[in-house]
């Protein structure tokens, strides 16, 4: 693989970050993943767009400006040419002596991308469903920010995962807040589309952004609340959307089946018309 490091294309081996850079001391970094399809990035000026936001929320000078950052994308495409996977990409505040207090301007930004490749459309896991179990969001108040401290989310992950399940729905105050990458979503037993509103709790995913205006278009009832453990197990379907799974059926919650246990036929929709729109917004 080639990555990018600082204005350098090189071969993974020879990339290198200080050891004082900010994101590796105080988790004090941003990232975004444009997933790749059909060779190219899916969605990718919304994945831009808050990339941005997350870097003003955090007071931190972009490295360079959006039509750059995208020319550094393209150029990457180019020279890890994949037709399925991810492209990473992340900025942090730069290298500084170690304090708690953010560095001056004078202080570069550090920007880095790399590439995964994996398949994306034919996903064993999307085929099968997802086992969720219910683990406590223990993460920060700003979720909305889309940072590089993931341990709680990854502890949350390792914990499920310990229980038998795949991954899991966070839970805050008794209600699903969202998935350890992914947010979370139930279709009630009268079809109606359930998951948490927009706010400083749950990141703003880019793909629950298009999933929700598809599945309007398809004339579901949407209503962007709260639901609790309890009412996500007597679900007539769930599903997950995340820029890298898109939609992804839930098959079991907590031990609870659903339906005859394969994803519903609403998630095998609107998984569909959600690729459709992909293949549609390609860049
Ligand atoms: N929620 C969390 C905590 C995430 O980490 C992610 C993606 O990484 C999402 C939701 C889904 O967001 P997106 O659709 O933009 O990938």
């Amino acid at each position: 693989r080639v990555v990018y490091v600082n204005g350098e294309f090189l071969p993974e081996e020879e990339a290198k970050i200080s050891i004082f850079d900010r994101g590796f001391l105080f988790a004090d970094g941003v990232y975004e993943v444009s997933t790749i399809l059909d060779g190219k990035m899916v969605d990718n000026p919304a994945h831009l767009e808050r990339l941005g936001r997350s870097m003003y929320e955090l007071g931190m000078t972009p490295p360079c400006s959006m039509e750059e950052i995208e020319v550094i994308q393209q150029e990457m495409l180019k020279r890890n040419p994949i037709q399925e996977g991810g492209l990473y990409l992340q900025v942090t505040r730069g290298a500084a002596d170690r304090d708690f207090v953010y560095p001056d301007e004078s202080t570069r930004s550090s920007l880095i991308m790399f590439t995964q490749e994996k398949p994306v459309v034919e996903s064993a896991l999307a085929k099968r469903g997802m086992r969720i179990s219910f683990q406590p969001d223990i993460r920060w108040q700003r979720r909305d920010i889309k940072t590089v401290g993931l341990l709680p989310a990854s502890m949350a992950k390792v914990a499920a995962q310990g229980e038998g399940a795949d991954d899991a729905w966070m839970v805050e105050d008794g209600k699903v807040t969202e998935g350890t990458s992914n947010n979370a979503y139930i279709i009630t037993q009268d079809d109606v589309l359930v998951t948490k509103a927009r706010s400083n709790k749950i990141l703003h995913g880019i793909t629950r952004k298009a999933v929700l205006a598809l599945a309007k278009e398809e004339g579901l009832t949407i209503e962007e609340r709260d639901f609790t453990p309890e009412e996500a197990k007597l679900a007539k379907e769930a599903f997950v959307t995340s820029a890298s799974t898109f939609v992804t059926g839930v098959v079991n919650i907590d031990g609870q089946q659903l339906g005859n246990g394969t994803p519903g036929p609403m998630t095998i929709r609107l998984r569909e018309i959600y690729i459709d729109f992909a293949r549609q917004n390609l860049s």
